[in-house]
């Protein structure tokens, strides 16, 4: 496995529109694919993130990873197990939409509040080709709307309606980190 470079910010590849994976590619044994999947769980672990959307390490195809242990640090948020999506298609969200902020490993430095669906229906494929579909909701929807949104070419700052706390992470943590009821997000 190997640890890929994320792309930041400006790269043209993170406005594009991703290509559907071909799922007959994708379930072989030791094929490509599935060892760019494990580049990317890794790629994901060494960042620190959430999630990882795979525009984000320069490749314009629809898979995302998500994984986050519920530790002391973020006690509001649960446990997400290492997931992996293929092809995922967002569906049937929630009328209503909560805050939280937000940050990217493509936008490193900032943290912005963007609001989210609470609830949503996932339809995707797993690492072998398997469906999947579920009613999804809390941190992990949100997380699954961040991510998805890069395999659109959009990323959080598209998402905020107001950019009048759109922080650095510096600043983020002196001046909202312990101020703002808002659940705070990680990286992703
Ligand atoms: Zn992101």
């Amino acid at each position: 496995m190997s640890v890929l470079k994320v792309a930041k910010l400006g790269n043209p590849v993170l406005r594009q529109v991703a290509a559907e994976v071909d799922l007959k590619g994708l379930v072989k044994p030791k094929g490509e694919l599935q060892k760019f999947i494990d580049d990317m769980i890794e790629t994901m672990h060494k960042e620190g993130g959430v999630g990882l959307a795979a525009p984000q390490v320069n490749r314009s195809i629809k898979i995302v990873v998500l994984e986050y242990d519920n530790n002391e640090r973020y006690p509001e948020e649960s446990s997400i197990p290492l997931t992996v999506l293929v092809n995922p298609v967002l569906s049937d969200f929630s009328g209503e939409k909560v805050l939280g902020w937000e940050s990217c490993l493509s936008l490193i430095d900032f943290r912005g509040l963007v609001p989210r669906f609470t609830s949503l229906t996932l339809t995707a494929y797993d690492r072998q080709g398997k469906k999947i579909e579920k009613r999804v909701e809390g941190f992990e929807a949100v997380v699954l709307q961040h991510e998805i949104d890069h395999l659109e070419g959009k990323v959080f700052l598209d998402r905020m309606e107001d950019f009048s706390k759109l922080s650095y992470q510096e600043e983020f943590e002196e001046f909202w980190v312990k101020k703002d009821p808002a659940p705070e997000s990680r990286e992703s």
